[in-house]
Formats: structure tokens, sequence, C-alpha cells
């Protein structure tokens, strides 16, 4: 693709708007219309905290009428950090001698995965450095993606694999879609050409451009889902959100199809990163809650992907303003899973990319959502109903998609409960399934009532 015009976002950033102004596209956005990017420009601009309220209300609003209380749980598995880019803000940088390198073989990857499985989890986000050659890169990712999917615990097997890892060719992505990954997800980092070009200082990174083309040529692989995304703090953030919503705007026109995703990652200490300790452009949590709520409302069917670099408490707050996936007990090494053990703290490894602030396990962040009224789901029915890219924009467009993901996140809820959650937790799971069988409709009630039975009698992954 083109490169964002950079003089173009400058411009929306001088934009101001009037309280009337900010009521009515407030008001369009009940109608869970898409905004242009002036209009998301207008909300970013807010400053007032009445306004700002009620631009959380609306994105509250949005968030429950796209997606309803279901909250996608997953997690990452980091499979190697060797690393050929010199990214400044990276604890896996090739020129960080800090870092204890490590990359996973097949047989380690499917170990680790077996660990996650145990622990209840079924999506997984596979996440890796960067290897010297382009084939190299393919086999080891198409390899680990197979591991992934061969791991069995009791039966229990992941369902979606998604993928952050370096662009591929057109042949390297066709080979990870036949693989069988969801999302592949790739983070522009910055859309601020100058500041790109002063912290990718090596490796194939360094080049821009050739970052933005891995959209295109993984839609040209046929993968419809994919996953966006600025790091926040590189540079100044309103121009990566709004930058970001001109790049969607392209897919939207190339493709007929924005993200799958976004994620909004905010730079986190690094070893061995001066950079990431001090980032140049750090912006107060009030701003942060701003921008997500602006992205819900600006593509209100785009997920909204929430890691745990943030603290437990922002995101708790943040999936009432539009996140739709959160991680849990997430650990940023290679073999960073443990069974059992309690081992060095996390964010004492020096293998680590970054540190992680919400340190949560699953069964605890599950606990904090259903104590908020939130569904956790581990449900992957769209993507194994090849319901993705522009079909599954038109199914969550026309509300279909509701009703159906209910049903399935709240089975996929008990499956939880009655394989792998503490005792204290089933209860509190349990009423709220109740809770919510009574919002169904009678069709939708029988589904439900019919699996639910099935997984008392042993049967399991049933959906719709
Ligand atoms: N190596 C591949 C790449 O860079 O695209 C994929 C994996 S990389 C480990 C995943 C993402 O981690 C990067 O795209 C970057 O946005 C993020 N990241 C890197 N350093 C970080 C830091 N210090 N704090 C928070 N996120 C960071
Ligand atoms: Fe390598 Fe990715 Fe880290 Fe850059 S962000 S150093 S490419 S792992």
């Amino acid at each position: 693709m083109k490169r964002i015009d950079g003089i173009k976002v400058n411009s929306f950033l001088e934009i101001k708007a009037s309280e009337k102004e900010i009521d009515g596209i407030l008001e369009k956005t009940k109608q869970l219309k898409r905004l242009s990017v002036e209009e998301s420009a207008k909300l970013l601009s807010v400053r007032s905290s009445a306004l700002l309220k009620k631009i959380y209300d609306a994105a509250s609003y949005v968030k429950n009428t796209v997606y309803g209380r279901r909250v996608v749980m997953f997690v990452p598995l980091y499979i190697s950090n060797f690393c050929v880019n010199s990214c400044l803000y990276c604890g896996f940088a090739s020129n960080n001698k800090l870092t204890v390198r490590k990359k996973l073989t097949f047989q380690e990857i499917k170990e680790q995965t077996e660990i996650l499985l145990k622990r209840g989890h079924k999506r997984i986000l596979m996440v890796a450095g960067e290897m010297s050659s382009s084939e190299e890169n393919t086999d080891y990712y198409v390899g680990a993606v197979k591991a992934i999917y061969s791991a069995d615990y009791k039966g229990n097997k992941i369902k979606r694999v998604n993928v952050n890892v370096a662009p591929m060719s057109l042949s390297g992505f066709k080979r990870l879609k036949e693989a069988g990954i969801g999302t592949y997800q790739i983070f522009q980092e910055t859309y601020h050409e100058e500041t790109y070009r002063k912290l990718h200082i090596a490796g194939a990174k360094s080049d821009p451009d050739n970052r933005l083309d891995a959209i295109d040529n993984a839609f040209k692989a046929g993968i419809d889902d994919v996953g966006i995304g600025p790091l926040l703090g590189l540079y100044d953030y309103r121009f990566e959100i709004l930058a970001m919503l001109m790049h969607i705007e392209y897919m939207e026109k190339a493709y007929g199809v924005g993200p799958h995703t976004i994620s909004v990652p905010r730079i986190e200490p690094a070893p061995g990163s001066a950079y990431a300790s001090a980032p140049e452009y750090p912006f107060a949590d009030e701003e942060f809650k701003k921008l997500v709520a602006v992205l819900r409302l600006s593509v209100p069917y785009t997920g909204i992907i929430m890691s745990t670099r943030e603290a437990a408490d922002m995101r708790d707050v943040l999936v009432n303003l539009g996140v739709s996936q959160v991680s849990a007990e997430s650990r940023v090494t290679p073999g960073g899973y443990e069974d059992n053990s309690v081992g060095i703290p996390h964010n004492d490894k020096l293998e680590r990319q970054f540190s992680v602030n919400d340190q949560r396990t699953l069964d605890e962040m599950v606990k904090s959502l259903l104590l908020q009224g939130f569904i956790p789901s581990f449900c992957a029915a769209c993507y194994r109903k090849n319901r993705t890219g522009e079909h599954f924009m038109d199914f969550a467009k026309s509300g279909e998609i509701k009703h159906m993901c209910d049903i399935n996140a709240l089975v996929t809820l008990k499956e939880y409960l009655e394989d792998f959650a503490k005792p204290e937790l089933k209860e509190l799971g349990y009423s709220l399934i109740e809770k919510y069988k009574t919002k169904l409709d009678k069709a939708g009630l029988r589904v439900l009532e019919k699996f639910s039975n099935n997984i008392s009698c042993g049967v399991r992954d049933e959906y719709i």
C-alpha cells in the first residue's frame, strides 16, 4: 500500500469540535455506524470531563450492543526470542546482549501448549522474533502452528492459533493459512515515518513500507482476518490512532473488509532497552481510556484486544469501554509456562520481551469478568465455520452473530467451569449462565439447554 499521508494526519490533529458537534457524532454511533477519520479526530480532541463521560457511555452502549457481555480469552505463546532486527524498544533486539536466547523445538512448543490446555486455554497467540531468511521463518512458524494444533490434554485441543510474526512472502503466507492460522497480526509500531526509521535501525523491519505491505500480502494469500495496531509511546498517540484509522479505510477500500482486530499495546520496560524505560511520548491513563473508547465508536465491528501489558484495574475498566478480547497469565518468554512451579518471578527474567503488569491467573481473570457480569468466552466457532473476513462482518452487522455468540460463549464457559475452574468459581459462573439464559429467545434457549445437558453427560466442544 501507499504510505499513510502524514500531512493529512497532522491536519486532522488541528481539528476541534463544539459540544453540539460531539453530540451529533455520538448520536450517529448509536446506530452503530462507522465514523469518518475526521469525526474520530473530533472525538479524540475532547478534553472536558462532561463530554468524556458521554463518549464513555456511548462506547459502553456500542460494546454491549455489538458484543453483548462476551469477552474472548486468549493466551500468548512465545516460541523464539532470536531476532535479526534491532527495534530500540524491544528486549529481543539483536544488539541486546543481556537477553538469554531461546528457540523452542516443535516438541517443546507442544509441551508448552499442553501446559496451557491443562489450565483451560483454548486460543493461542503465537509470537516470535524474526530469523535471517524468509524460508527459515516460514518453515519454523508453520511447524510451530502444527505443533500447537497437535497438542492434546485429555481430549482438549487448541481451537484457534493466531500469530504475531514477521512479514512473509506471498507463498509463506499461503503456507501459514494452510496450516490453519486464525488471525495474522502485525503492528505497524508507528505510522510516523521519521520516528519509524529512527527506532528500527537494522534488519528487514527497518523498511516501513515492507511492514505496511505485509497486510496486503496476507490478504492476497487468502488470510482475511488480520490484526493491526500501533505501539503506543513511540510518537503522539493521536497521530497513531488517526493514521491507523486511515490504514483501515484503505483496507476496506482495497479488500472490502477492515482488520478483524485492533491492538493498542503501550510500551513497557524491557531488559536491555533504555528507550523502553523512558519512551519519548508517554501519555496519561485517562487519554488511554479515551482512545480505546474512540476506537470502539469509530469501528464498532472490529475486535479490540487488550494484553497484560496493562494493569489489572485498567483492564477491568477497558472491558466496559470497548475491549472484546483479553489475555491472561501471559509469559512473554519462550518456554515461559511452567507446570506447578513458582520459579523466578516473570518480570525478573532476562529472556522476557517486556514486563507484564496484569499477573492474574486465568481463573482470577475469569472471576473478575464474572463479577462484572461479563461472559468469559473460549469460543472459536466463527473461524471453524469459516465466518471470517467479509463473511464475519456480514454476520456481525446483521445482528445474527450476537445471538449465536452468546450461546457459544455460555457453552464454552460451562465447559471451563466443569473441567478447569476452582470450586469457588463454579458457583459464580453457573449463576451467571442462569442469568443469561433468561435473555435468550425460545430457540436459543433450546440449543443452550441441549448443549448444557450434553456437557453434563461428558460431551465437549459443541457450537453453532
Ligand atoms: N517480531 C515480530 C514483530 O516485531 O512484528 C512479532 C513479534 S513482536 C515480539 C510483537 C510486538 O511486541 C511488536 O510488534 C511490538 O509492538 C511489541 N513490543 C515490542 N517491544 C515492546 C515493549 N517494550 N513493550 C510493549 N510491547 C512491545
Ligand atoms: Fe524483533 Fe519483533 Fe522485537 Fe523488533 S519487536 S526486535 S522485530 S521481536
